[in-house]
């Protein structure tokens, strides 16, 4: 028996190979370098100092890529913009869960999709997205983009691979293709794309000087239940204000894919100083230590919740991933991408607007909020509040209506989640 300390990348215990949650409290970091302290300090600074001149010149030569390094030599620390002990220590535990090469760190979610987009596109290129997309995404696409003379063509996720197949017989819009961006499953009325055929897509459009990317935000249902860089996409991008972060006592963001990829990030991330805080990329860490927990306490309850809502007379529809049958055409997606049916849920409850409000008035447990992936349960009303932005029109083709009411399940105990809802329902 070997009595030698583990590696701190170490991923195994003799042939054994380690659980993600296994190198959530240690993964990556090394007690020696800070003092034995179990956890990494918060390393509060803008600068390091070199050891020597000699130093400073070759951690500038690797930053700048103005020489190749030697296979095992690491990116000196230089500037917090560049690096910082923390992020790199929180990067490499968030490659753990989606298998990535690399990791890239922001300080919103906001920040690591504009970053990443705006890397990969130029003037004259095509976006394909599906919609709806997250508000600010939907403003980036639509109000940014074109300014920059990059077109953005929207297709409803219901319409899934066959809705971009179609916009993709256009040559204007084919010929042109950098990037297809996908958010699925689709918030709040949780359809979902089929992450395989896009990438199968975009292999078909890449040209020899060009190869079009797929990027997926995952959200809604990772890092534990859906890992998109298995299914061919080349760039995954999250929110860590959600689950990640999972208090909703932080904003940050994520991009995942090849060593490659998210060295092109890291540099416009440099540029764009959209890096995430010392402060950000610690809290991050300590909430990975519970993250299977949390996620998985969270679907274990939303289950119940979405099987409750489904038998109740004042709920008319229950958009819930967990009741996918074998007849919707869902239901393979789902079982070739999706590992569970995260804690989402979406309701029609009988009537409009007003009984959807009297409802969510009448809540006392779950907090009348959005966001989504916290340890509290949240109520929301996408038609007036999230998705208040998007063309009335539009809206009702993806399936938000009035009555529409989104659920975030947390980590209270179900019996009091469905008490709550239960006294709710009954004051409409
Ligand atoms: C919240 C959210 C974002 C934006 O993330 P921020 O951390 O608020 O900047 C992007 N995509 C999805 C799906 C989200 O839910």
């Amino acid at each position: 028996m070997s009595m030698a300390k583990r590696d701190s990348h170490s991923r195994t215990i003799g042939d054994k190979q380690l659980h993600a949650e296994s190198l959530m409290m240690g993964y990556g970091y090394r007690p020696e370098l800070s003092e034995g302290a179990i956890k990494p300090p918060i390393f509060f600074t803008s600068t390091f100092v070199f050891r020597t001149a000699e130093e400073g010149k070759a951690f500038f030569e690797l930053a700048y890529g103005l020489r190749k390094g030697n296979p095992n030599e690491e990116m000196g620390l230089i500037y917090s913009r560049l690096n910082n002990p923390d992020l790199e220590i929180l990067e490499d535990r968030l490659t753990l869960w989606d298998e990535a090469e690399a990791a890239a760190v922001f300080e919103s979610g906001m920040a690591a999709i504009a970053t990443t987009i705006l890397q990969f596109v130029s003037p004259g290129d095509v976006v394909l997205h599906t919609e709806p997309v997250y508000g600010g995404t939907d403003y980036l696409l639509k109000r940014i983009l074109p300014r920059l003379r990059i077109r953005t063509v929207g297709v409803p996720a219901h319409q899934g691979l066959a809705g971009i197949e179609m916009r993709l017989r256009d040559r204007e819009i084919s010929g042109n293709l950098a990037l297809i961006y996908v958010e699925t499953p689709a918030n709040p009325t949780n359809a979902l794309v089929d992450i395989a055929g896009c990438a199968r897509l975009a292999q078909r459009y890449s040209r020899p000087n060009r190869r079009v990317l797929v990027a997926i935000d995952n959200t809604f249902l990772g890092p534990l239940w859906q890992h998109p860089l298995r299914h061919g996409a080349d760039l995954v991008l999250y929110s860590a204000t959600k689950f990640i972060g999972g208090h909703s006592d932080v904003i940050a963001g994520l991009c995942l894919g090849t060593k490659e990829l998210i060295a092109q990030v890291k540099t416009m991330r440099t540029i764009f100083g959209t890096m995430a805080s010392p402060m950000t990329g610690w809290m991050l860490m300590r909430s990975l230590e519970t993250l299977k927990l949390r996620m998985t306490a969270q679907m274990k309850s939303a289950r119940i919740v979405a099987d409750y809502l489904v038998d109740h007379p004042k709920v008319q529809r229950v958009y819930y991933l967990g009741h996918l049958t074998e007849e919707s055409p869902q239901y393979d997606i789902y079982h070739c991408q999706c590992l569970g049916p995260g804690s989402m849920i979406a309701f029609d409850i009988v009537g409009g607007e007003a009984e959807a409000f009297r409802f969510l008035n009448g809540l006392q447990l779950f907090h009348l909020a959005v966001s989504l992936g916290g340890t509290e349960s949240l109520a929301e009303h996408p038609a007036t509040m999230t998705h208040s932005d998007v063309d009335p029109e539009e809206r009702v083709e993806m399936g938000i209506s009035e009555s529409m009411v989104r659920l975030s399940i947390g980590v209270e105990h179900h019996e009091d989640l469905i008490a709550d809802l239960d006294n709710a329902l009954a004051a409409v």
